[in-house]
């Protein structure tokens, strides 16, 4: 899933992606504390790098952001 991401980055065809407003971060940190494989989520709103390479697209991060700092969406 991780190689057919990358692919997909890369030649841009459109798939699921994260997208962050980093300026409405009021750095809770409900996204990192939520994240059920414990990704740094904060510093990487921070960072505005939303790819990690142990992300799972399950989407509890975005879920539990009650700033509307992170999407997941097609792009
Ligand atoms: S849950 Fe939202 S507002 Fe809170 S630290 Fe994460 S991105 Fe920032």
């Amino acid at each position: 899933m991780i190689i057919g991401r990358k692919i997909a980055h890369k030649v841009k065809v459109i798939s699921l992606r994260l997208s962050v407003v980093r300026e409405k971060c009021v750095h809770c940190h409900r996204c990192t504390e939520r994240c059920p494989v414990s990704l740094p989520v904060e510093a990487m709103v921070d960072s505005k790098l939303m790819e990690h390479s142990e992300y799972i697209l399950c989407g509890t991060f975005a879920d539990s952001c009650n700033e509307n700092t992170i999407f997941l969406g097609f792009r």
